[in-house]
């Protein structure tokens, strides 16, 4: 695949061709190979959004002290991950990545240095969704991580950043989940539909309004919103991919939610289209 070139290709594309951006909820590393509704959610989304040159993920699972960008050509699918049948293991996502855009992000990118990393690959944050978003991994990626160092502020403005390269064709997902509790997880319950504890539930609901209210600020101080938010936010990877989205949206844009469900009491999938559409 020849991607020289693709951002001056792509200079000539008009303002309201701006990519969408999307935060998707990815939770048990099986929605790779099951099939279920979320999976037919991630698809629909594929579907929908204009097909884009490159994609930028941020993933919960690739946490750093300071912000780096996969550099290399090629990605290896990293199978970070437990305890989970052979099929799991087994599964490749052999997009290619893309030097250029690993290069354009760290131009553009003012608030710190952001090392071009040659180690990493593409971790089961974004491949689990990538592969129904984009069965053929024909379009190239590269994944930024998150400076586990740092406030969600500071996330926030650094994701501000990257917004130039929306107009570019790059497709920028965060992938977490808004609620996230693997240590409450109530294994009993994984087979009942929509099982969420009181508390999750709660803080889903709340959460949704905030975001729905473009209040950033709320989400930014996560930290004051009180035991639900707390319960649901233990550690912040799985939450920050979402403030990266939220600091990407324009005033004039407009918010889609999918996916909107609880999983095994401590675990919502709830997931974010943002787009002017
Ligand atoms: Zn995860």
């Amino acid at each position: 695949m020849k991607l020289k070139g693709i951002f001056t290709l792509t200079k000539s594309l008009k303002e309201q061709e701006q990519m969408p951006v999307l935060f998707l909820g990815h939770g048990s590393p099986m929605n790779a190979i099951e099939e279920n509704e979320f999976v037919t959610g991630f698809r629909n989304i594929g579907n929908e959004i204009p097909k884009p040159k490159a994609i930028l993920v941020i993933s919960a699972h690739w946490e750093t002290r300071g912000t780096f960008v996969t550099a290399m050509d090629k990605l290896r699918t990293i199978h970070d991950f437990g305890g989970f049948p052979q099929a799991l293991f087994d599964v490749q996502y052999p997009a290619p990545g893309s030097p250029e855009l690993a290069g354009e992000t760290k131009n553009i990118i003012k608030k710190t240095t952001v090392g071009l990393d040659v180690k990493w690959g593409l971790d089961h944050g974004a491949w689990s969704v990538l592969k129904h978003l984009y069965p053929k991994a024909d379009v190239p990626v590269i994944q930024m991580s998150i400076d586990y160092t740092q406030d969600a502020q500071y996330h926030y403005d650094l994701a501000k950043e990257t917004a130039s390269l929306r107009k570019k064709g790059v497709l920028i997902i965060g992938s977490g989940n808004i609620v996230h509790n693997l240590a409450m997880l109530a294994w009993d319950k994984l087979n009942t539909d929509g099982y969420g504890f009181d508390w999750a539930i709660e803080a889903n609901e709340k959460m949704k309004k905030i975001i729905l209210a473009d209040d950033h600020k709320s989400l930014i101080n996560y930290k004051s919103q009180g035991k639900a938010f707390d319960l649901a936010i233990p550690s912040s990877e799985h939450y920050l991919p979402l403030i990266y989205i939220l600091a990407l949206k324009e005033n004039n844009e407009k918010i889609t939610i999918f996916n909107d469900k609880a999983v095994a009491g401590s675990l919502t999938m709830t997931s974010l289209k943002i787009d002017n559409a």
